[in-house]
């Protein structure tokens, strides 16, 4: 059995930035990932355009090039590949870790699919796109809806309905209207979130005016049918005729997993894992939190430009312990 001082959970950006720090300050470790490499990112709208600027993208200070200020999925795939291949990474794609004990020596048996390893320390940096919020209502089942959007063409000359008021359901909403889609937005609150971006607003304020897109705020959907979707508005209840259900409803971090592992999370809505601010360490002892999956329900709070400095706090706590031993 193969032993680390670190093994890494999730190669996401933030779980590569944690390699980094560990290759660079000679601890031993192994990224484990179930998918490809940076495998939320892959699983992206495939035209996207991130909100961040490739700088703040950026990890281990390795320059990201990029031509306009904010680059797509594809050249962030590019950036973080590229990444791979200059500190040529001891990862394992295509593997899950299925669950992590403590061993009578107090340091962690990993088991995946394929192998059983142990180490000092683990840091979970699983993020959250891999479970999508579901509505819980009739015929969410039916192949026709979808909880992750890639691109408009299937959609095209097609009634499509859009469910979410985030900047996912804004950007296909958008999108699918701009390659002839019929789309209808339907948003349980009175408005969009106040995290949309904020060049976005007005754009689809305005084809929501001029009735190009429709949109039913205060408006819950309540059944899927094969041909069309129930919908209650503050007025009535509607039955729209529909092709596709694009749910763009959210993600979470799979809290089962964190729980399995030991790691308590807040009583309320926001299940908010257990943590310390400073070294990331979680309740349990060795066992870190990197990345976005720290916010819990709030999916929102972290991203790459924020949440890559927990590399170097996680790496300075475990190099901190090796000391004091
Ligand atoms: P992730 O990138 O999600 O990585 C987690 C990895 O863990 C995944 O590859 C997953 O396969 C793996 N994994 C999970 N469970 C297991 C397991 N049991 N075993 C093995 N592997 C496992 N952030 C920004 O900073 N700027 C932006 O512009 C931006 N745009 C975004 C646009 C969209 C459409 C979305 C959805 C998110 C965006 N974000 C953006 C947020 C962004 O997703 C995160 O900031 C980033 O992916 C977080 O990195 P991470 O490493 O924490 O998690």
């Amino acid at each position: 059995e193969e032993n680390y001082d670190l093994i890494i959970v999730g190669a996401g950006p933030i779980g590569l930035a944690c390699a980094i720090e560990a290759k660079r300050n000679n601890l031993s470790y192994l990224i484990i990932e179930k998918g490809a490499l940076t495998n939320s990112l892959y699983n992206y709208p495939l035209y996207m355009t991130f909100f961040s600027i490739a700088e703040r993208l950026e990890i281990g200070e390795i320059p990201f090039n990029c031509i306009s200020p904010k680059p797509g999925r594809q050249e962030a795939l590019e950036y973080y590949r590229n990444i791979h291949k200059y500190f040529n990474f001891n990862l394992h794609l295509y593997e899950e870790v299925l669950d992590i004990t403590k061993n009578d020596k107090a340091e962690f048996d990993i088991k995946t699919n394929k192998n059983n390893y142990s180490s000092k320390n683990v840091v979970l940096a699983t993020g959250f796109y891999d479970i999508p919020n579901m509505m819980n209502i009739k015929g969410e089942d039916l192949p026709k809806v979808h909880h992750y959007y890639k691109e408009a063409h299937p959609y095209s000359f097609q009634n499509v309905v859009v469910v979410g008021a985030n900047n996912s359901s804004v950007d296909a909403a958008l999108e699918c209207y701009r390659k002839g889609a019929n789309v209808t937005m339907i948003i349980r609150g009175e408005g969009f979130t106040k995290n949309l971006k904020y060049w976005v607003r007005p754009d689809i304020e305005n084809r929501i005016a001029e009735g190009s897109i429709k949109a039913y705020f205060n408006s819950t959907i309540t059944s899927i049918n094969e041909e069309s979707v129930s919908v209650k508005t503050p007025n009535e209840e509607l039955e729209i005729e529909n092709d596709t259900v694009l749910a763009l409803t959210g993600y979470h971090p799979n809290f089962d997993f964190l729980q399995k592992l030991g790691i308590t999370l807040s009583n309320d809505a926001l299940k908010t894992p257990n943590y310390n601010t400073t070294t990331m360490e979680t309740n349990v002892n060795g066992l870190y939190l990197a990345g976005v999956v720290c916010g819990g329900m709030l999916t929102n709070i972290w991203f790459i430009e924020n949440s890559r400095v927990h590399a170097k706090q996680i790496v300075e706590a475990i190099l901190a312990k090796q000391n004091a031993n």
